[in-house]
């Protein structure tokens, strides 16, 4: 059986990608608007706090909700250690585009992972607990994630043949649900 990698971020092992390489627009969770692949101007770029955020214990109050409600799943630091040998943008900056493209694809990864972790709880069918290891198996090979094998699973149907598989499970927590009422009634 294939392990699951951990599927909670964990900063403190990451290089603040998900500071660099998304995009967000001035609103309720963001207090101003930045591009992909530029810097959040409150990462810390010098000394021995550099690569984390300077204004952490104060996100939400400083106008940044989405960073502090924003979770990787652990793709991030997963990334940065399998794929990059634990190498980082932060350090080497030529290295930026490349890791932005990988950390595309390990996004998917442990989005998938999460969600199919989830949908185990659910009384699968031995035909659904069969494709539930496949898939997992696919999202954890053995030999682990290479920069090459995350761009091919980004741009093929996996991710969509994962998600019809998920919404087949519908009729499971229908049934849930069902059982939840009578035993509450
Ligand atoms: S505010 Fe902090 S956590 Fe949010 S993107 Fe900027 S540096 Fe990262």
């Amino acid at each position: 059986m294939h392990s699951i990698p951990e599927l909670k971020a964990d900063c403190s092992k990451c290089a603040a990608l998900c500071c660099v390489a998304f995009s967000f627009d001035k609103s309720d969770e963001f207090a101003i608007d930045k591009e992909t692949g530029k810097a959040c101007p409150n990462l810390e770029t010098e000394g021995k706090n550099c690569g984390k955020c300077k204004i952490h214990d104060t996100l939400r109050a400083d106008g940044f909700g989405g960073c502090a409600s924003y979770d990787c799943n652990g793709a991030g630091q997963r990334l940065i250690h399998e794929v990059f040998d634990g190498k980082s943008w932060i350090d080497d900056p030529t290295l930026l585009p490349e890791m932005m493209d990988a950390f595309r694809g390990m996004l998917i990864v442990h989005e998938l992972l999460l969600l199919l972790k989830t949908a185990n709880r659910l009384p699968l069918t031995a035909l659904e607990t069969e494709k539930y290891n496949k898939y997992i198996a696919k999202l954890c090979p053995e030999n682990g994630w290479t920069q090459r094998s995350l761009l091919k699973l980004e741009t093929s149907d996996f991710r969509v043949e994962v998600g019809e598989f998920l919404v087949s499970l519908r009729h499971h927590a229908v049934a849930l649900q069902e059982l939840m009422k009578k035993s509450t009634s």
